[in-house]
């Protein structure tokens, strides 16, 4: 059985513990493969950053701080402070010693003419991760932001510097009609049996995935059932800012709006099923009268049995989907 997990950062590192958790338990053979999203990565202090493949990276091998929610645990601070007192830093993004590692040897991969594909798969080598992470694609798409106020940065700096309450007219991914899905991604495409969307930012996670010229094609003609778990609990995100990207392409803050903005598959879009939370059991409806099979369960990841939970339950509807 060969799962494919489409997806961002944090949500999706969760959702990715959750469904190794769950096949680990069930004994069944079963593959992960991740398509990951690159159009959050960006160049800062010579350094290139991924932090949705390093957010993945670091909870599947157990190296993540999982109090803060982001980073290294046991994590220390000093190279970023003496690059602060340099001025080689944005004082607003910090980089932690451990991870400065980790961008160090990117970089220095990236530089001696590794694809982002190879560096992918070198990093990806050091622990059992029990997945095995591809990026959407080789080539570089960070994401503009263009504000309400008439300025345009990187993704990041309105992200963390702004903290996105400056309100965003629209996001751009940079170059992305140049781009192609990688290699890696396409073949486990084509090789899938489920396609997951994790609980993910729709619009700066998932969609710039989606983005990627060809990739969205390569989902549909895998023939495998699509099943998305909704990033939205109770009318709100957790544990984020998502609300702001919603916001900026027009799509309401809850669980049907986000399924309906995916579409169904049966309708052009992308979509055979959709997971929302027991505290929104009035979007069911909606989302199933659009042809979109859907389900009203428990959606918080808290721990490794709530998360496998949850990979079970979207496999569930998967296979129900398949026998139609
Ligand atoms: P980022 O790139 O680190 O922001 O991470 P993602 O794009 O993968 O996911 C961020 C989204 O994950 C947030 O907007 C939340 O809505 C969602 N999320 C985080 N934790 C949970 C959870 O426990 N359950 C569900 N359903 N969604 C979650
Ligand atoms: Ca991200």
């Amino acid at each position: 059985m060969r799962h494919v997990v489409i997806g961002g950062g944090v949500g999706c590192a969760r959702y990715v513990r959750g469904l190794r958790e769950h096949v680990r338990r069930t004994g069944a053979d079963g593959e992960i493969d991740v398509v990951v999203n690159t159009a959050d990565d960006w160049w800062v202090s010579g350094l290139r950053i991924s932090p949705d493949h390093d957010s993945i990276l670091y909870t599947l091998a157990g190296q993540n701080d999982d109090e803060r929610g982001w980073g290294r645990r046991g994590e220390s601070e000093r190279v970023s402070a003496e690059l602060s007192e340099w001025g080689a830093t944005p004082g607003w993004f910090t980089l932690g010693d451990l991870d400065l590692a980790t961008h160090i040897a990117r970089t220095s991969w990236l530089r001696a003419g590794d694809s982002v594909s190879d560096v992918f798969a070198r990093l990806g080598s050091r622990w059992d991760l029990g997945a095995t992470l591809h990026p959407a694609t080789d080539h570089e798409i960070d994401t503009h932001v263009v504000t309400a106020d008439g300025r345009r940065m990187h993704f990041q700096e309105w992200w963390v510097r702004e903290r996105a309450a400056v309100p965003a007219l629209r996001f751009e991914q940079q170059r992305i009609a140049e781009a192609r899905p990688s290699a890696s991604a396409l073949e486990s495409l084509a090789a899938a049996d489920v396609v997951l969307l994790a609980p993910s930012n729709p619009v700066v996670s998932i969609g710039p995935v989606l983005a990627v010229p060809g990739l969205r094609d390569a989902v549909l003609a895998s023939g495998a059932p699509v099943v998305g778990v909704s990033p939205i609990i109770g009318g709100s995100v957790v544990r984020g800012m998502a609300d702001a990207c919603l916001a900026a392409i027009g799509v309401e803050t809850d669980a049907a709006a986000v399924a309906l903005h995916y579409g169904s598959r049966s309708r052009g879009g992308l979509l055979d099923g959709w997971l929302v939370a027991e505290e929104d059991p009035d979007a069911v409806a909606p989302v199933q009268s659009a042809g979109i099979a859907c389900r009203s369960i428990p959606l918080w990841m808290r721990d490794a049995d709530t998360s496998a939970a949850l990979a079970a339950e979207a496999l569930r509807l998967a296979a129900e989907i398949a026998a139609r």
